[in-house]
Protein backbone atom coordinates (compact mmCIF):
# COMPACT_ATOMS: atom_id res chain seq x y z
CA UNK A 1 0.00 0.00 0.00
CA UNK A 2 0.98 3.44 -0.74
CA UNK A 3 0.61 6.24 2.07
CA UNK A 4 -0.88 9.72 1.01
CA UNK A 5 2.20 11.81 1.80
CA UNK A 6 1.88 15.28 1.17
CA UNK A 7 4.87 17.74 0.03
CA UNK A 8 5.46 18.52 3.43
CA UNK A 9 6.22 15.05 4.67
CA UNK A 10 2.84 14.80 6.40
CA UNK A 11 1.02 10.83 6.11
CA UNK A 12 -3.11 11.81 5.72
CA UNK A 13 -4.66 9.02 7.32
CA UNK A 14 -8.12 10.92 8.13
CA UNK A 15 -10.66 11.77 5.97
CA UNK A 16 -13.49 14.41 7.51
CA UNK A 17 -17.04 14.09 5.65
CA UNK A 18 -19.45 16.45 5.77
CA UNK A 19 -22.37 15.44 4.80
CA UNK A 20 -24.52 18.29 4.67
CA UNK A 21 -24.78 22.19 4.69
CA UNK A 22 -28.14 22.27 6.33
CA UNK A 23 -27.83 22.51 10.31
CA UNK A 24 -31.15 22.95 12.80
CA UNK A 25 -28.91 25.51 14.33
CA UNK A 26 -27.62 29.11 13.62
CA UNK A 27 -24.77 29.99 15.71
CA UNK A 28 -23.69 33.85 15.50
CA UNK A 29 -19.97 32.77 14.48
CA UNK A 30 -20.85 30.06 12.21
CA UNK A 31 -24.34 30.52 10.14
CA UNK A 32 -25.92 34.60 9.20
CA UNK A 33 -29.34 34.36 11.36
CA UNK A 34 -31.25 34.94 7.81
CA UNK A 35 -29.64 31.82 6.56
CA UNK A 36 -27.77 31.23 3.44
CA UNK A 37 -28.30 30.55 -0.05
CA UNK A 38 -28.36 26.37 0.35
CA UNK A 39 -26.73 24.09 -2.11
CA UNK A 40 -28.73 22.63 -4.59
CA UNK A 41 -29.99 18.94 -3.78
CA UNK A 42 -28.51 17.33 -6.98
CA UNK A 43 -25.25 18.94 -5.78
CA UNK A 44 -24.80 17.34 -2.70
CA UNK A 45 -23.09 14.24 -2.66
CA UNK A 46 -24.93 11.31 -2.51
CA UNK A 47 -24.04 8.41 -0.13
CA UNK A 48 -22.65 6.06 -1.83
CA UNK A 49 -20.64 8.63 -3.71
CA UNK A 50 -18.76 9.27 -0.41
CA UNK A 51 -18.62 5.53 0.01
CA UNK A 52 -16.25 5.45 -3.23
CA UNK A 53 -13.89 8.38 -2.08
CA UNK A 54 -13.71 6.17 1.40
CA UNK A 55 -13.32 3.40 -0.54
CA UNK A 56 -10.25 4.99 -2.42
CA UNK A 57 -8.70 6.62 0.53
CA UNK A 58 -8.72 3.89 2.45
CA UNK A 59 -6.73 1.49 0.03
CA UNK A 60 -4.24 4.36 0.65
CA UNK A 61 -3.45 4.33 4.15
CA UNK A 62 -6.80 6.21 5.35
CA UNK A 63 -8.24 4.58 8.50
CA UNK A 64 -10.00 7.35 10.53
CA UNK A 65 -13.08 9.06 9.18
CA UNK A 66 -15.29 12.08 11.06
CA UNK A 67 -18.52 12.11 9.55
CA UNK A 68 -19.69 16.51 10.24
CA UNK A 69 -21.78 19.22 8.30
CA UNK A 70 -24.00 21.40 8.49
CA UNK A 71 -25.74 19.25 11.08
CA UNK A 72 -25.21 15.73 10.51
CA UNK A 73 -28.15 14.06 12.09
CA UNK A 74 -30.59 16.19 9.94
CA UNK A 75 -29.96 14.34 6.91
CA UNK A 76 -31.95 11.14 5.96
CA UNK A 77 -30.14 7.70 6.33
CA UNK A 78 -26.77 9.10 8.34
CA UNK A 79 -27.37 5.80 10.36
CA UNK A 80 -27.02 3.15 7.36
CA UNK A 81 -24.29 5.39 6.05
CA UNK A 82 -22.46 5.28 9.16
CA UNK A 83 -22.90 1.47 9.14
CA UNK A 84 -21.74 1.28 5.53
CA UNK A 85 -18.52 3.50 5.87
CA UNK A 86 -17.74 1.20 9.59
CA UNK A 87 -18.36 -1.80 6.90
CA UNK A 88 -14.82 -0.49 4.93
CA UNK A 89 -11.97 -2.44 5.16
CA UNK A 90 -9.16 -0.77 6.68
CA UNK A 91 -11.37 2.15 8.52
CA UNK A 92 -10.91 1.33 11.89
CA UNK A 93 -11.96 4.79 13.74
CA UNK A 94 -15.07 6.14 12.82
CA UNK A 95 -16.51 9.56 14.30
CA UNK A 96 -19.12 12.10 14.22
CA UNK A 97 -19.61 15.33 15.35
CA UNK A 98 -23.19 16.59 16.06
CA UNK A 99 -24.76 19.33 17.91
CA UNK A 100 -26.82 17.47 19.56
CA UNK A 101 -30.19 18.37 18.97
CA UNK A 102 -31.70 15.12 17.78
CA UNK A 103 -29.07 12.75 19.40
CA UNK A 104 -31.08 11.10 22.11
CA UNK A 105 -32.73 9.64 20.54
CA UNK A 106 -30.05 8.27 17.72
CA UNK A 107 -27.22 7.71 20.23
CA UNK A 108 -27.92 3.99 20.99
CA UNK A 109 -28.63 3.10 17.08
CA UNK A 110 -25.38 5.26 15.96
CA UNK A 111 -23.56 3.12 18.42
CA UNK A 112 -25.04 -0.38 17.06
CA UNK A 113 -24.29 1.23 13.49
CA UNK A 114 -20.58 1.27 14.54
CA UNK A 115 -20.23 4.64 15.30
CA UNK A 116 -17.17 4.92 17.76
CA UNK A 117 -16.43 8.59 19.21
CA UNK A 118 -19.29 11.64 19.35
CA UNK A 119 -18.28 14.90 19.76
CA UNK A 120 -21.07 17.11 20.76
CA UNK A 121 -20.56 21.09 20.25
CA UNK A 122 -22.14 22.85 23.46
CA UNK A 123 -20.85 26.75 24.11
CA UNK A 124 -22.81 27.40 27.21
CA UNK A 125 -24.35 25.98 30.41
CA UNK A 126 -26.74 28.80 30.86
CA UNK A 127 -29.96 28.16 28.49
CA UNK A 128 -30.53 31.97 27.85
CA UNK A 129 -27.25 32.21 26.64
CA UNK A 130 -27.69 29.16 24.52
CA UNK A 131 -30.46 30.87 22.68
CA UNK A 132 -28.83 34.15 22.26
CA UNK A 133 -25.81 32.25 20.38
CA UNK A 134 -27.69 29.55 18.70
CA UNK A 135 -30.84 31.63 17.96
CA UNK A 136 -32.53 28.38 18.86
CA UNK A 137 -34.27 27.18 22.55
CA UNK A 138 -33.02 23.33 22.77
CA UNK A 139 -30.73 23.56 25.88
CA UNK A 140 -32.75 20.74 27.28
CA UNK A 141 -32.56 18.73 24.22
CA UNK A 142 -28.39 19.23 24.27
CA UNK A 143 -28.18 17.93 27.61
CA UNK A 144 -30.29 14.63 26.64
CA UNK A 145 -28.33 13.91 23.59
CA UNK A 146 -25.20 13.82 26.09
CA UNK A 147 -26.89 12.00 28.32
CA UNK A 148 -27.90 9.72 25.56
CA UNK A 149 -24.25 9.45 24.58
CA UNK A 150 -23.07 8.46 27.92
CA UNK A 151 -25.54 5.67 28.02
CA UNK A 152 -25.03 4.56 24.98
CA UNK A 153 -21.34 4.05 26.25
CA UNK A 154 -19.51 6.22 23.61
CA UNK A 155 -16.36 6.46 24.61
CA UNK A 156 -14.63 9.06 24.68
CA UNK A 157 -17.97 11.87 24.74
CA UNK A 158 -16.00 15.09 23.34
CA UNK A 159 -17.74 18.01 24.00
CA UNK A 160 -17.19 20.80 22.09
CA UNK A 161 -16.68 24.75 23.09
CA UNK A 162 -15.96 27.91 20.92
CA UNK A 163 -14.72 30.04 23.41
CA UNK A 164 -15.72 33.26 23.22
CA UNK A 165 -14.66 36.27 25.30
CA UNK A 166 -17.55 38.50 26.82
CA UNK A 167 -19.54 35.46 26.24
CA UNK A 168 -19.01 31.85 27.72
CA UNK A 169 -15.43 33.09 29.50
CA UNK A 170 -17.24 32.89 32.64
CA UNK A 171 -18.14 29.49 32.33
CA UNK A 172 -14.55 28.16 31.17
CA UNK A 173 -14.21 26.76 35.22
CA UNK A 174 -17.70 25.17 34.92
CA UNK A 175 -17.04 23.40 31.49
CA UNK A 176 -13.32 22.18 32.78
CA UNK A 177 -14.70 21.22 36.38
CA UNK A 178 -17.29 18.54 34.51
CA UNK A 179 -14.81 16.26 34.15
CA UNK A 180 -14.19 15.68 37.68
CA UNK A 181 -17.87 14.65 37.92
CA UNK A 182 -17.71 12.79 34.35
CA UNK A 183 -15.84 10.57 32.24
CA UNK A 184 -15.85 13.12 29.14
CA UNK A 185 -13.21 15.22 27.41
CA UNK A 186 -14.04 18.83 27.49
CA UNK A 187 -12.53 20.49 24.13
CA UNK A 188 -11.93 24.29 24.28
CA UNK A 189 -11.31 25.26 21.01
CA UNK A 190 -10.04 29.06 19.87
CA UNK A 191 -12.22 30.89 16.98
CA UNK A 192 -10.92 30.58 13.36
CA UNK A 193 -11.49 33.71 11.50
CA UNK A 194 -13.93 32.19 8.39
CA UNK A 195 -16.99 32.41 7.47
CA UNK A 196 -19.42 34.61 10.38
CA UNK A 197 -16.65 34.51 12.62
CA UNK A 198 -14.73 36.85 10.83
CA UNK A 199 -17.36 39.67 12.84
CA UNK A 200 -15.80 39.26 15.94
CA UNK A 201 -12.77 41.01 16.65
CA UNK A 202 -9.22 39.71 17.87
CA UNK A 203 -10.07 41.02 21.09
CA UNK A 204 -13.40 38.17 21.45
CA UNK A 205 -10.97 35.41 21.09
CA UNK A 206 -9.40 33.75 24.21
CA UNK A 207 -5.92 31.53 22.85
CA UNK A 208 -5.81 28.35 24.79
CA UNK A 209 -2.30 29.64 26.84
CA UNK A 210 -4.88 31.85 28.44
CA UNK A 211 -7.71 29.02 28.83
CA UNK A 212 -5.03 26.63 30.44
CA UNK A 213 -4.30 29.49 32.93
CA UNK A 214 -7.97 29.72 33.75
CA UNK A 215 -8.39 26.47 34.85
CA UNK A 216 -5.44 26.28 36.38
CA UNK A 217 -6.51 29.61 38.65
CA UNK A 218 -9.30 27.39 39.85
CA UNK A 219 -8.09 23.84 39.68
CA UNK A 220 -4.44 23.56 40.13
CA UNK A 221 -1.83 22.86 37.52
CA UNK A 222 -3.15 20.34 34.76
CA UNK A 223 -1.43 17.30 34.21
CA UNK A 224 -0.49 16.41 30.43
CA UNK A 225 -2.42 12.87 29.18
CA UNK A 226 -0.63 11.08 26.79
CA UNK A 227 -1.04 12.95 23.17
CA UNK A 228 -3.54 11.07 21.11
CA UNK A 229 -2.40 12.31 17.61
CA UNK A 230 -5.40 14.33 17.34
CA UNK A 231 -5.37 18.43 17.06
CA UNK A 232 -5.96 19.13 20.97
CA UNK A 233 -3.43 19.31 23.64
CA UNK A 234 -5.00 16.72 26.56
CA UNK A 235 -4.60 17.49 29.97
CA UNK A 236 -6.59 16.53 33.02
CA UNK A 237 -7.22 17.99 36.49
CA UNK A 238 -5.75 15.81 38.98
CA UNK A 239 -7.68 13.07 40.45
CA UNK A 240 -10.92 13.56 37.03
CA UNK A 241 -12.17 11.07 35.44
CA UNK A 242 -12.61 13.18 32.45
CA UNK A 243 -10.19 14.97 30.56
CA UNK A 244 -9.91 18.67 28.81
CA UNK A 245 -8.54 19.01 25.09
CA UNK A 246 -7.15 22.70 24.02
CA UNK A 247 -7.18 23.32 20.18
CA UNK A 248 -4.80 25.68 19.49
CA UNK A 249 -5.89 25.81 15.83
CA UNK A 250 -4.63 30.01 15.89
CA UNK A 251 -2.05 29.96 18.80
CA UNK A 252 -0.32 26.81 18.86
CA UNK A 253 2.83 27.43 16.26
CA UNK A 254 3.10 23.80 15.72
CA UNK A 255 -0.98 23.03 15.21
CA UNK A 256 -0.46 22.32 11.42
CA UNK A 257 2.67 20.37 11.69
CA UNK A 258 0.84 17.45 13.22
CA UNK A 259 -1.98 17.37 10.60
CA UNK A 260 -2.86 14.49 8.96
CA UNK A 261 -6.41 14.84 7.67
CA UNK A 262 -8.45 16.21 4.14
CA UNK A 263 -11.98 17.07 4.19
CA UNK A 264 -14.29 16.05 1.51
CA UNK A 265 -17.57 18.91 1.68
CA UNK A 266 -20.96 18.46 1.28
CA UNK A 267 -20.74 19.02 -2.61
CA UNK A 268 -18.39 16.33 -3.47
CA UNK A 269 -14.81 19.29 -3.28
CA UNK A 270 -11.48 17.90 -1.72
CA UNK A 271 -10.36 21.04 0.88
CA UNK A 272 -6.99 20.02 1.75
CA UNK A 273 -6.71 22.63 4.58
CA UNK A 274 -9.81 23.90 6.66
CA UNK A 275 -8.92 27.16 5.21
CA UNK A 276 -8.13 26.80 1.93
CA UNK A 277 -9.81 28.11 -0.85
CA UNK A 278 -8.55 25.57 -3.39
CA UNK A 279 -10.79 23.27 -3.42
CA UNK A 280 -10.93 20.11 -5.89
CA UNK A 281 -13.66 19.06 -7.36
CA UNK A 282 -14.34 15.13 -7.30
CA UNK A 283 -18.09 14.99 -7.51
CA UNK A 284 -18.11 16.52 -11.04
CA UNK A 285 -15.20 13.52 -12.73
CA UNK A 286 -17.24 11.00 -10.54
CA UNK A 287 -20.74 11.54 -12.29
CA UNK A 288 -18.86 11.81 -15.48
CA UNK A 289 -17.62 8.22 -14.76
CA UNK A 290 -14.11 8.05 -14.19
CA UNK A 291 -12.48 5.46 -12.65
CA UNK A 292 -11.07 4.20 -9.30
CA UNK A 293 -7.56 5.41 -10.55
CA UNK A 294 -8.00 8.38 -11.97
CA UNK A 295 -10.34 8.96 -8.68
CA UNK A 296 -7.28 8.15 -6.38
CA UNK A 297 -5.08 10.24 -8.76
CA UNK A 298 -7.68 13.40 -8.05
CA UNK A 299 -7.43 12.41 -4.19
CA UNK A 300 -3.14 12.57 -4.74
CA UNK A 301 -3.09 15.66 -6.02
CA UNK A 302 -5.43 17.82 -3.25
CA UNK A 303 -2.92 15.84 -0.43
CA UNK A 304 0.00 16.98 -2.39
CA UNK A 305 -1.76 20.35 -2.62
CA UNK A 306 -1.78 21.30 1.33
CA UNK A 307 0.28 23.96 2.29
CA UNK A 308 2.35 23.67 4.73
CA UNK A 309 0.56 25.99 7.22
CA UNK A 310 -2.95 27.58 7.32
CA UNK A 311 -1.68 31.00 7.41
CA UNK A 312 -3.73 32.09 10.28
CA UNK A 313 -2.01 33.13 13.56
CA UNK A 314 -3.25 34.44 16.42
CA UNK A 315 -2.64 38.41 17.12
CA UNK A 316 -2.33 38.46 13.94
CA UNK A 317 -3.30 42.13 12.39
CA UNK A 318 -6.89 42.77 11.70
CA UNK A 319 -5.82 42.73 7.99
CA UNK A 320 -5.20 38.74 8.49
CA UNK A 321 -8.13 38.25 10.44
CA UNK A 322 -10.16 39.01 7.60
CA UNK A 323 -9.91 35.63 7.59
CA UNK A 324 -11.27 32.86 5.11
CA UNK A 325 -15.00 33.80 3.43
CA UNK A 326 -16.15 30.04 3.46
CA UNK A 327 -18.61 29.24 5.48
CA UNK A 328 -18.01 26.31 7.86
CA UNK A 329 -20.99 24.69 7.27
CA UNK A 330 -20.24 24.07 3.77
CA UNK A 331 -16.72 22.77 4.56
CA UNK A 332 -17.53 20.66 7.68
CA UNK A 333 -16.05 21.86 11.28
N1 LIG B 1 -23.37 20.75 13.49
C1 LIG B 1 -22.27 20.04 14.05
C2 LIG B 1 -21.87 20.65 15.39
O1 LIG B 1 -22.47 21.63 15.80
O2 LIG B 1 -20.96 20.10 16.01
C3 LIG B 1 -21.06 19.86 13.14
C4 LIG B 1 -20.61 21.03 12.34
S1 LIG B 1 -20.00 22.41 13.28
C5 LIG B 1 -19.49 23.46 11.96
C6 LIG B 1 -18.52 21.71 13.94
C7 LIG B 1 -17.82 22.52 15.01
O3 LIG B 1 -17.25 23.67 14.43
C8 LIG B 1 -18.70 23.00 16.14
O4 LIG B 1 -18.13 22.61 17.37
C9 LIG B 1 -18.67 24.51 16.00
O5 LIG B 1 -18.79 25.15 17.24
C10 LIG B 1 -17.31 24.71 15.39
N2 LIG B 1 -17.13 25.98 14.69
C11 LIG B 1 -17.94 26.57 13.80
N3 LIG B 1 -17.42 27.75 13.38
C12 LIG B 1 -16.22 27.88 14.02
C13 LIG B 1 -15.19 28.86 14.02
N4 LIG B 1 -15.25 29.93 13.25
N5 LIG B 1 -14.11 28.66 14.80
C14 LIG B 1 -14.01 27.56 15.59
N6 LIG B 1 -14.94 26.59 15.62
C15 LIG B 1 -16.03 26.75 14.87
Amino acid sequence: MKPLIDTHGRRIRYVRVSITDRCNLRCSYCMPPSGIEWIPHEQIMRYEEYLRIVRVCSLRGVDKVRVTGGEPLVRKGVTDFIQSVGEIEGIRDLSLTTNGLLLSSMARDLKTAGLNRLNISLDTLDRDKFIHITGVDAFDRVIAGIQAAVDAKFQPVKINVVALRGFNDDEIPSFAGLTSLYDVEVRFIELMPMGCATRYGDGEVIASPEIRSIIEERYGQLEEVKYDHGPARVYRIRGAQGRIGLIGAMSEQSFCSRCNRIRITANGYLRPCLFSEREIDLLTPMRNGISDSELETLIEQGVKSKKLNHGFCSGSSSASRQGCPTLMNTVGG
